[in-house]
């Protein structure tokens, strides 16, 4: 059988959860929370079960849903968006990405990249037929490098995918970069597709800089979140796209014969979760940074160095005092030996990188957070 994707093997996030179980070890390897979505959208979801609520939506999602997404874009980011238009919703943000990623690329095309990558992304991209272009970003700040961006395209190039609040380094882009990356996407014809899939987890009080914001640059954009990261339920698989109505066409194309529509009595419930609890995507930056620092404050002291966390649920730690390990082999020795698993960070690299950094999800108890960071100040 010859592989379409011969150099892919099982994803890193769930390699580590499986050595995590299978020693036992404290789980900050694949993101996810510890602790449990809201109990209205649990109660709600239960509701429309039980009321029978359980056919096939519009392909492009429940209406009421819709518009809610909408109504958020417009408190948060003043966004006009049109939400029978220009809002589908998808099975998590991964078939948004897949969507999204189908509808762009043509045989042979550029798709920009920035490493650390998000893992999803290079797949999609090959399976359509392009190719990924990986620019590094600059560790240990994980800012972009323009030049080097605009030194990279060509007339193959057709989008580029930024993701911010970045995983895995947690790295926010500032408006310099909005306006950089404006600049080039409207000089050179391209598309954009901004996964915002931690938009409201952003630390410091610094605001989320959605593309939704900037008119010129969404007219050229897909915008993509997930529920799962907003309301602590990464197994509904539920987020949404959000893109010019023209685009949006192309997207909903696809969408149709991937998944046609997307878990009915889910998509009730999130819709009654934002109309009536708005407040706790307003608290959701609030309650992470706070667990950030208490892992970072309990880290203090250990040997790893601590690099910052601007927004995600997700911390890196630079281990170079710790081990002379690379990252793979040493997260191999933590989750085996030590009990704690995490994420090591060239696997979201094209090229080999030798940084000895490592990821940690804090979406965890307080509890969970100290138990692990007491192990790691042993080391
Ligand atoms: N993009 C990024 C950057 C992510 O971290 C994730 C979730 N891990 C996704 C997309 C996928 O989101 P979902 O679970 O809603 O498919
Ligand atoms: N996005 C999650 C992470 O970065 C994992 C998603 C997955 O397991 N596919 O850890």
């Amino acid at each position: 059988f010859e592989s379409k994707l011969p150099n892919l093997g099982t994803s890193i996030f769930s390699q580590m959860t499986a050595l995590a179980n299978q020693f036992e070890a404290i789980n900050l390897s694949q993101g996810f929370p510890e602790f449990d979505a809201p109990e209205l959208l649990k109660k709600q979801l239960n509701h429309y079960v039980l009321e029978g609520v359980n056919q096939y939506s519009p392909s492009s999602g429940v209406p009421r849903l819709q518009q809610q997404i909408a109504q958020l874009a417009k408190r948060k980011y003043a966004a006009e968006i049109d939400a029978a238009q220009q809002v589908t919703v998808t099975s998590g943000a991964t078939e948004a990405l897949f969507v999204a990623i189908q509808a762009l690329v043509r045989e042979g095309d550029e798709v920009i990249v920035f490493d650390p990558a998000y893992d999803s992304y290079q797949p999609a991209i090959e399976l359509a037929g392009g190719k990924s272009v990986h620019i590094a970003l600059q560790a240990p700040s994980y800012a972009i490098d323009w030049q080097t961006v605009t030194a990279a395209i060509n007339s193959k190039t057709r989008a580029i995918i930024i993701n911010t609040p970045h995983n895995p380094s947690g790295k926010t882009l500032k408006q310099h970069d909005i306006n950089a990356l404006k600049a080039l996407v409207i000089k050179h014809d391209l598309y954009l597709i901004s996964d915002e899939v931690y938009e409201h987890i952003t630390f410091d009080q610094q605001p989320h800089l959605s593309v939704l914001r900037d008119n010129e640059l969404f007219a050229r954009s897909f915008v993509i979140s997930s529920f799962g990261k907003t309301f602590h339920s990464t197994g509904w698989k539920m987020g949404y796209c959000i893109a010019p109505a023209a685009l949006a066409v192309e997207f909903r194309k696809i969408h149709q014969y991937v998944t046609f529509s997307s878990f009915t009595p889910a998509q009730h419930a999130l819709a009654d979760m934002l109309e009536q609890q708005g407040e706790h995507v307003d608290e959701l930056s609030e309650f992470y940074q706070q667990k950030r620092d208490v892992l970072s404050n309990a880290l203090k002291d250990s040997r790893f160095t601590i690099l910052p966390s601007e927004g995600t649920y997700f911390l890196l730690l630079d281990y170079s005092d710790v081990s002379d390990l690379n990252d793979v082999e040493f997260c191999q020795w933590l989750v085996e030996q030590a009990g704690v698993a995490a994420i090591p960070l060239s696997v979201f690299y094209q090229r080999p990188s030798n940084d000895k950094v490592i990821r940690l999800c804090f979406a965890k108890n307080d509890a969970t957070l100290l138990q692990a960071a007491e192990i790691l100040c042993q080391l």
